[in-house]
């Protein structure tokens, strides 16, 4: 059923392959982590959301922290053809919310990298081809300076640290067009570029975040070689990953959610800048 009232939170949760698995927050198993509501859809300039569920969970500070969070990235099927990001932020925006954490899988681009490694990146390549829909959020001009806020990758890394082996706390997310993986030559491409990982989520989430003016970190399970990494590598199923990451995964987002400083002492805020009034009025004219 759709919803017209959207709750107030500042905190939110968008799921992806890490926790695909399982129903969460329900199954992770951490205490005090309730669900409030579920089945919330809601109507937007983009088209009906996905549902979404609006939980709370006991903050380190002993408050309260209400967060909606919603799966697989707001996706309906496999492709972002309907705008699922534009979607879900349009509701994060009008929700209020300063926070998000996102969490997915990607393909290894650097021959370092292994199946099972924890990624939290530090930066971002866009190789999608959609539209930006950023002026419909914001008439700030908006850098992509520290685009990975580094308070929230600081609380994934301390958090992943105690659920995995190899976790990285820096990587370039090139995003690509989902919902294809990459040939042998772009990912050598992508490597020229520098990139770590390839996957599809990243972008427009995070520069749509730094629009609502929100501090936006994610993390990500390596779940396959990209495509000519590793010649020894068969193509084993990404879905084993899936069905083992989704419980630790959702221990590192829950706690990650709970160590949050309301205050936050990052400067991801400093990079959104006020275009003068003149100009602005000359240009929407
Ligand atoms: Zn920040």
């Amino acid at each position: 059923m759709v919803n017209r009232e959207i709750p107030k939170v500042q905190y939110a949760i968008i799921g992806g392959s890490g926790t695909w698995a399982c129903d969460f927050p329900e199954d992770i198993g951490l205490e005090g982590v309730t669900v409030l509501e579920r089945d919330l859809e809601f109507e937007t300039p983009f088209g009906v959301t996905v549902p979404f569920k609006l939980c709370a969970l006991q903050g380190k500070d002993g408050q309260e922290r209400r967060f909606l969070t919603v799966p697989f990235h707001g996706l309906k099927g496999l492709a972002p053809h309907n705008n699922p990001s534009e979607q879900i932020f349009w509701v994060f925006q009008q929700a209020g919310v300063k926070f998000i954490l996102a969490e997915g899988s990607g393909g290894s681009i650097n021959p370092l990298l292994e199946p099972g490694d924890i990624v939290i990146p530090h930066d971002f390549v866009d190789m999608t081809k959609r539209r930006s829909h950023i002026h419909e959020f914001t008439d700030k001009l908006i850098r992509m300076a520290k685009p990975l806020c580094t308070d929230l990758r600081s609380m994934l890394y301390k958090h992943a640290d105690q659920e995995y082996r190899r976790v990285f706390q820096r990587g370039v997310y090139v995003t690509t067009e989902a919902p294809r993986f990459e040939s042998e030559a772009e990912i050598q491409m992508y490597r020229d570029a520098r990139g770590d990982i390839a996957a599809h989520t990243l972008c427009p989430e995070v520069y749509l975040a730094r629009a609502i003016g929100a501090h936006y970190a994610g993390l990500y399970i390596v779940s396959n070689y990209g495509e000519g990494v590793n010649t020894a590598w068969q193509g084993e199923s990404i879905f084993d990953w899936y069905n083992s990451c989704a419980l630790p995964i959702g221990r590192i987002m829950l706690r990650t959610l709970a160590d949050i400083e309301p205050k936050a002492t990052c400067d991801c805020m400093s990079f959104r800048t006020d275009v003068p009034k003149k100009i602005n009025q000359r240009i929407r004219a």
